[in-house]
C-alpha cells in the first residue's frame, strides 16, 4: 500500500496517497510516496525483461515497465502513455577522452517523445492528475516541463496552462507547449515568483500542480535509473553524473537507487555527482560552504533548463548526496559550451544543460575526485535540438555569457559560403 509521508526526518506525517498536497499540512516540509516493498529481485528483473518483448502499450513505456517500484496508482486504466523512456545507454569514447576517462556511457533522456526526461515524470504525474478526477494542470517551467506536460496532458484528454518567465526561454520549448495546444502564459517575473503566483492560482482553482514539487513525477524520475541498470544488467556503475537545477531528477536518482538496494536489485549504491552551471549554482556553494541554504536571486546561464536560483527540492538532493556519498561541482559558461561541441563531436548531441554533464566529469576528474578508470553513466537530459539558436551562434562566435562575455568557440565549425562553382568547391574540400 502506498502513502504520501512527509520527507522531513523530524515530521514524518503521513497521508493518503490520494490527498490533493504538494507539501506537509504540518511542516511544511516536501512530500514523497512510500511504499511496504514485499518483493523476489530475481522475479521482478526477469519480468522486467519479459515486458521488452511485450506489446502491451504498458510494457512498452520505458517507465511503466518497472511499474512494480512505484506502485502508487490501484489501477493502470488512467496511464497515459506516448512510450516515453525506452532511452539508449550509449558509449562514447571521443567524450569520455575529453573527460579524462577510460571510458563514459551516455544514458540519453533527450531520445524521449518530447525530448527531455521530463517525460519519464510526467506520465506519472498526469495518471494521477487522472486518477484525481482533475480536469486542468498547470506547471511553470524553463521550458522542457511545459513541452513535456502539454504533450501528455493533450494526449489524456487534459487541459494544459502554462505559465513561463517572459524572455530567456529556447525557442524549440514554447514552440513544443504551443503545438501541443497548452494555453501559455508569459509572466513577467522570474521563475521562483511565477512558482509562488501559481501555487496560489492552483489551491484557489484546483488546478493540479505538476511541477517537480510533485511527488509523482520523482517517482516516475525514478525509472530513468532502473531503465539504466536494467540495461547494465543490473551492474551498478561507481559513479552517475547528472545537472542539477530544480534537483529533482537528483532526489529521484537517489530515492531509485536506495530503493533498488532495498530489494535486492543491486548491493551498492554509485556515487552521485551533480553538476550545476557556475551561475545558478545555489546548492553547490551550500554543500562548499555550509551554513544555511540560500537562493540565488538572480541565476543567469545559458543553460536555461538549469537557471534555478531557488531549487525546491534541495533538502530532499541533501539527504541524497549524503546517502550516497555524492559531490556537487559547478561549471562555467564556456565549459558547458565547449562540453556541449564535444557531446556533439561523438554524433551524440545534446541541449546546454545536459553538457554540463560532461564538462563537470572533465572537471572532476582533473581534481581527482573521479578516478580515470572509474565506471562512470553520464546523463544527458535533453535533446540537441531543443535549442539550435545556441549552437548556431556558437559555432559562428557569436554566442554570448549572460552579461556579454564572449564564448570562444573552440571547437567551432562553421558553415562557409561558396560560389556555384564545382572547380572551386572540389578545391575547397581537398
Ligand atoms: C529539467 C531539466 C534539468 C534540471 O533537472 P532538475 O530536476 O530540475 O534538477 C536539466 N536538464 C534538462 C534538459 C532539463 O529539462
Amino acid at each position: 500500500m502506498a502513502e504520501l509521508v512527509c520527507f522531513d526526518p523530524s515530521c514524518r506525517e503521513r497521508y493518503a496517497i490520494t490527498d490533493v498536497l504538494y507539501n506537509c499540512r504540518r511542516c511544511g516540509g516536501l512530500l514523497e510516496a512510500a511504499y511496504q516493498f514485499d518483493h523476489d529481485a530475481g522475479r521482478l528483473k526477469k519480468l522486467f525483461r519479459e515486458r521488452r518483448m511485450s506489446n502491451d502499450p504498458l510494457d512498452a513505456s520505458g517507465v511503466w515497465r518497472y511499474r512494480e517500484l512505484f506502485d502508487f496508482l490501484d489501477h493502470y486504466s488512467c496511464v497515459t502513455t506516448l512510450r516515453e523512456g525506452n532511452t539508449p545507454l550509449l558509449e562514447a569514447p571521443l567524450a569520455a577522452a575529453y573527460g579524462g576517462l577510460d571510458r563514459v556511457a551516455f544514458k540519453h533522456q533527450g531520445f524521449n517523445p518530447t525530448g527531455s526526461f521530463k517525460d519519464n515524470g510526467m506520465t506519472c504525474g498526469v495518471a494521477q492528475a487522472r486518477r484525481l478526477g482533475m480536469r486542468r494542470v498547470a506547471c511553470v517551467s524553463t521550458g522542457n516541463t511545459s513541452a513535456s506536460m502539454a504533450a501528455y496532458a493533450a494526449a489524456a484528454g487534459l487541459e494544459a496552462l502554462i505559465f513561463l518567465p517572459h524572455g530567456n526561454i529556447s525557442f524549440g520549448k514554447l514552440a513544443q507547449s504551443l503545438e501541443y495546444g497548452a494555453r501559455t502564459f508569459q509572466v513577467e517575473a522570474n521563475f521562483d515568483q511565477i512558482l509562488a503566483l501559481v501555487r496560489t492560482l492552483a489551491e484557489k482553482m484546483g488546478i493540479y500542480l505538476l511541477n517537480s514539487v510533485n511527488p509523482f513525477r520523482i517517482e516516475g524520475q525514478k525509472s530513468i535509473v532502473f531503465e539504466m541498470l536494467d540495461q547494465r544488467d543490473w551492474r551498478a556503475p561507481d559513479w552517475i553524473v547528472l545537472p542539477g537545477g530544480n534537483l529533482g531528477n537528483t532526489s529521484a536518482f537517489g530515492k531509485a537507487l536506495r530503493e533498488a538496494r532495498e530489494i535486492g536489485l543491486i548491493g551498492t549504491i554509485p556515487r552521485l555527482a551533480v553538476i550545476q552551471a557556475a551561475g545558478s549554482a545555489p546548492f553547490h556553494d551550500f554543500i562548499e560552504n555550509g551554513g544555511e541554504f540560500r537562493a540565488v536571486e538572480k541565476p543567469e546561464t545559458l543553460a536555461t533548463a538549469i537557471r534555478i536560483g531557488d531549487p525546491v527540492s534541495w533538502p530532499k538532493a541533501l539527504y541524497e548526496i549524503r546517502a550516497s556519498r555524492g559531490v556537487v561541482e559547478k561549471v562555467s559558461e564556456q565549459e558547458i559550451a565547449d562540453a556541449k561541441a564535444q557531446v556533439g563531436r561523438a554524433g551524440i548531441g545534446c541541449e546546454p544543460a545536459s553538457a554540463a554533464t560532461l564538462a563537470g566529469i572533465r572537471k572532476l576528474t582533473a581534481k581527482g575526485v573521479i578516478a580515470r578508470g572509474a565506471d562512470v553513466v553520464a546523463v544527458l537530459t535533453g535533446n540537441l535540438l531543443k535549442d539550435p539558436d545556441y549552437i548556431y551562434r556558437y559555432h559562428t562566435g557569436q554566442l554570448q555569457a549572460p552579461g556579454g562575455a564572449k564564448i570562444e568557440p573552440r571547437f567551432a565549425n562553421r558553415p562557409v559560403v561558396v560560389p556555384n562553382d564545382a572547380d572551386r568547391i572540389a578545391e575547397l574540400i581537398g
